[in-house]
């Protein structure tokens, strides 16, 4: 059984035109029909460009945001409409962390009290308890537990990286929600970070919702990927099949950007080159959103959205080019 489930899924959020047309309200489809799932004890890389809504869906999943529609379950259990005390029970199950380890943590609270925070907001522990389970945390951490008295100003980049992760784990949850987690770190201190999370996911069995633009990083870290564009998941896939045999044309265009570290291979790498500027997700294209940019596009195309589902070799892709796998009844899995 999936860990989670998300069906559906839309954040649309109202804006005002200015000038004459202020009354006039227009809607922003950050995430716009999104169905996604993470099993227990996998890493499920989230990729795309900037601004194509994968950290709105991660807010979205871990109840930052209210989504617009759609449904989010954890375990088989849906998340919406169930009363504040059934949800702060499900919070346990998920937690994130966040981009920036220089912002997400309160400069004016020690590590201890910054690691606690979860375990006095979503448990019943005592003092001594919650003492006990942060100085198990910075120990799991490779942070000296002497220094849980210390405030975030005090740490280095990559230790304050450790000390988001320490928080999110608090509570033993079963999914952590990774947004962009190395991207404001050092190379060297990035390869450490995926080290660390790729223990922990053995230790404790834990699934990744890993978002990241940069395609290297996801690589190393999931064991499936999905690309998102404009709001929508256009491919997901195991990790291998998405890296060798791309089947949607914006996935190929992203891949094919990736420097290779061969030299021999790296002077052959033939780059895809996307035209034109990513449309607006307040006025989306009809048809494909990705047609504007794409290099195959046909009439089809411009007048049909296509829809995700199962195509030959096994990935699921949103695309009317790409051949579908007729011997499957199910879009889903991967
Ligand atoms: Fe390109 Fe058409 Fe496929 Fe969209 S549906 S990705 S425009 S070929």
């Amino acid at each position: 059984m999936s860990l989670l489930q998300i069906r559906d899924l839309k954040v649309h959020f109202p804006v005002s035109r200015g000038g004459l047309f202020r009354s006039e309200k227009r809607l922003v489809r950050a995430v716009d029909g999104v169905d996604l799932e993470v099993f227990p004890g996998e890493t499920l890389g989230l990729v795309g460009e900037s601004g194509c809504g994968k950290s709105t869906l991660a807010r979205a999943i871990v109840q930052l945001i209210e989504p617009t529609a759609g449904e989010i379950f954890i375990e088989g259990r849906p998340l919406a409409g169930i009363s504040p005390s059934k949800l702060k029970t499900e919070r346990k199950q998920f937690q994130m962390v966040f981009q920036n380890p220089f912002s997400s943590l309160n400069p004016r609270l020690t590590v201890a009290d910054i690691i606690a925070e979860p375990l006095k907001a979503l448990t019943n522990m005592n003092k001594k308890q919650r003492w006990n389970r942060v100085q198990e945390l910075m120990e799991l951490m490779n942070l000296n537990p002497k220094f849980l008295l210390r405030y975030p100003h005090e740490f280095s980049g990559g230790q304050r990286q450790r000390i988001n992760i320490a928080r999110a784990l608090a509570v033993s949850p079963k999914l952590v929600v990774l947004d962009e987690p190395v991207s404001a770190l050092d190379v060297s201190i990035q390869a450490q970070i995926i080290n660390l999370l790729q223990d922990l996911q053995k230790k404790m069995n834990l699934a990744y919702l890993f978002i990241a633009h940069d395609l290297s990083v996801v690589k190393t870290l999931s064991h499936r990927v999905a690309v998102m564009y404009l709001g929508k998941v256009v491919e997901v896939a195991k990790t291998e099949n998405l890296y060798h045999s791309p089947q949607h044309p914006y996935t190929k265009a992203l891949l094919s950007a990736v420097p290779i570290p061969d030299p021999k291979k790296e002077r052959e790498r033939r780059r895809i080159p996307l035209s034109g500027e990513i449309p607006s997700p307040i006025d989306l294209p009809k048809g494909c959103s990705f047609h504007p940019r794409c290099p195959v596009a046909e009439g089809i195309c411009r007048r049909d959205p296509p829809v995700l589902e199962e195509k030959v070799g096994g990935q699921q892709a949103s695309c009317h080019l790409v051949p579908q796998d007729l011997t499957v009844e199910t879009g889903r899995g991967g």
